[in-house]
């Protein structure tokens, strides 16, 4: 046999091979769904290459064969995909190529509790090809690239501290898993156990799959299917299958359209926001394919940055196969489907929206930072993102979030603008001067506490027609002076005017004197209410926190 080389496992691979091959006891049947999703993977892009004419050495049907063997305690996947050069395989197989579970491991990179970080990794990212590892004691890859001209090679490893890679003249264009079976994992080994795991998680694999040569897939695509007939648990596994996540779809939207485009989509939003948990900006989660063949995973420009959580496939036959990616990106059939499939996304969450209030909050809590980057982001969709925003109000308890167009049915018929208040909390937004007069006059104020709203209430603007004013800007004098001149209540001797000309002038400069610098003016006004002064802004919030954080001040 030709001489194998011996590679050590990058550190961070060592750690993930011990987590799988010691804490992933009850979660062990996922492997079967890891490897079948890598060679479904694998001949997408075989099939692509081959429906652009390129040139490749491929002869054989894309399929997925699984054999199992009781005696020598085996389990074998192979596809007639796409393979692996050598370079390939040291790099694929060699480092972990999910960017989550790399970061999660680095962070965790002195915990402990290695069955709470199974759980997680399992939970969010998956283990991909290593949870191999979780029923194998030995993993020996045959693979052999579909590029003209490649060598076969043969990569194996026990996953402890290192893998071989050798030369193998046997190995066939695809590539072939050989997973020798431990001891404690003997029940995977039983070919109905096998076919019904592949039925759960796999039934709408592209490609045929067949055990010990019979066929067990329906090779049916999701997304073709009358939506009616989809179950809930299909769209749990079909979901898991194209996001590479392990959570449940909050919801799904399947949706068909023939004209002016054909679409066939079925579009996913999750319930967790991995971007929240300190990783890596997610990458497009929605695949573009052309009846049925995959033309660009992760589509770059299908959809608006701000849509980045979605997950999903859309299918157009529009689009032809044969497409450069400049052109894939820009061309100007993916604007118009970018524009229709937008649309109806928004639509999708404002329909969610208004079904079930209490599950779009939860989901709003979760997204809504992608939502709030839409509104100031995309311009042509603003008024509909619009609608999906929810904020707190001064006349609602903690907690409770209200729409725009909520705010705005419930304000009376003299109330010209929509008022809202960024504060670090909610009781200091209560406690605040700045929010004294609104209280007292009974006018409800938007109080937001995330620091992407000011930022999105200036780029807003407005709402049906209705500007959004911030209390704590100088917009607000008009209407605290009509307030202030309508209030009976108010004595006379506790008015600014009480004082004469000349004593207002005294206080004026002695505060300007005693202030100093960073102080422009110091006015006498009607504005307040139990407070005997207040600072207020000359520039825009927004620019008051950008000279803050200059200044080097973070808060
Ligand atoms: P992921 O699928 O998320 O990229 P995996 O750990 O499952 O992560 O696989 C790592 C990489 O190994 C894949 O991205 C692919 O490049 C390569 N790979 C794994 N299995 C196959 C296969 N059957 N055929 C070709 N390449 C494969
Ligand atoms: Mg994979």
């Amino acid at each position: 046999a030709p001489a194998a080389e011996k590679h050590e496992f990058k550190a961070e691979t060592k750690k993930l091979l011990h987590i799988v091959a010691h804490s992933l006891y009850s979660q062990r049947e996922v492997f079967v769904r890891e490897l079948i999703s890598n060679s479904s993977d694998a001949l997408e892009k075989l099939r692509h290459l081959q429906a652009t004419s390129q040139d490749v050495s491929a002869d054989k049907p894309l399929e997925i064969s699984i054999a199992v063997d009781a005696d020598s305690k085996t389990i074998t996947f192979c596809d007639s995909g796409i393979g692996m050069t050598a370079e390939e395989l040291k790099e694929n197989l060699g480092t972990i190529a999910r960017s989550g579970s790399k970061a999660y491991i680095e962070k965790m990179e002195n915990s402990t509790d290695t069955k709470d970080m199974a759980n997680t990794i399992v939970g969010q990212f998956g283990v991909g090809f290593y949870s191999a590892f979780m029923v194998g004691d030995k993993i020996a890859v045959y693979t052999r690239s579909a590029a003209p001209g490649s060598e076969g090679y043969c990569w194996e490893s026990d996953g402890l501290g290192s893998y071989t890679l050798a030369k193998s003249d046997d190995a066939q264009v695809g590539t072939k898993i050989v997973i020798s079976v431990k001891d404690d994992a003997k029940e995977f080994l039983d070919k109905d156990k096998l076919e019904s795991i592949i039925k759960k998680y796999s039934n709408f694999v592209g490609f045929p799959i067949t055990v010990n040569g019979e066929k067990v897939n329906t090779v049916d695509a999701l997304w073709t299917k009358d939506k009616n007939s989809i179950t809930d648990e299909e769209h749990t596994n079909f979901y898991r299958f194209v996001s590479h996540a392990w959570d449940e779809p909050m919801y799904h939207l399947v949706y068909k359209a023939d004209g002016p485009l054909s679409i066939r989509s079925i579009l996913y939003a999750p319930t967790k926001n991995p971007e929240a948990m300190g990783f890596d900006r997610v990458k497009p989660g929605v695949s573009l394919y052309s009846r049925k063949v995959l033309i660009m995973p992760n589509a770059e420009g299908l959809l608006p940055e701000w849509l980045r959580f979605v997950q999903g496939v859309v299918d157009s036959e529009d689009l032809p196969l044969n497409l450069s990616r400049e052109l894939l990106q820009n061309g100007p059939i993916i604007m118009r489907l970018k524009s229709i499939i937008t649309s109806r996304i928004i639509k999708w969450l404002q329909e969610e929206s208004r079904k079930d209030p209490a599950k779009y909050k939860e989901f709003f809590q979760t997204f809504g930072v992608f939502i709030k980057e839409g509104v100031c982001q995309d311009n042509a969709n603003q008024a509909e993102i619009a609608k999906l925003l929810r904020f707190e109000t001064s006349d609602k308890d903690a907690g409770e979030l209200v729409s725009l167009s909520d705010y705005v049915e419930a304000m009376p018929e003299d109330q010209e603008h929509i008022y809202y208040f960024c504060t670090s909390s909610r009781e200091f937004g209560l406690e605040s001067p700045y929010y004294e007069p609104f209280k007292k006059h009974g006018t409800n104020v938007l109080f937001l506490h995330h620091t992407l709203d000011e930022f999105v209430m200036g780029r807003l603007s407005k709402y049906e027609g209705k500007r959004l004013v911030s209390i704590d800007s100088d917009d607000v004098t008009q209407v605290l002076k009509k307030w202030n001149e309508s209030d009976q209540t108010k004595s006379s001797d506790d008015a600014a005017s009480a004082l004469t000309e000349e004593q207002t002038n005294e206080l004026t400069s002695w505060m300007l004197a005693a202030l100093g610098m960073p102080v422009k003016e110091v006015k006498v006004s009607e504005r307040y209410m139990s407070y005997p002064a207040i600072v207020t802004d000359f520039e825009s919030p927004a620019v008051r926190r950008m000279m803050k954080m200059m200044a080097g001040d973070s808060k």
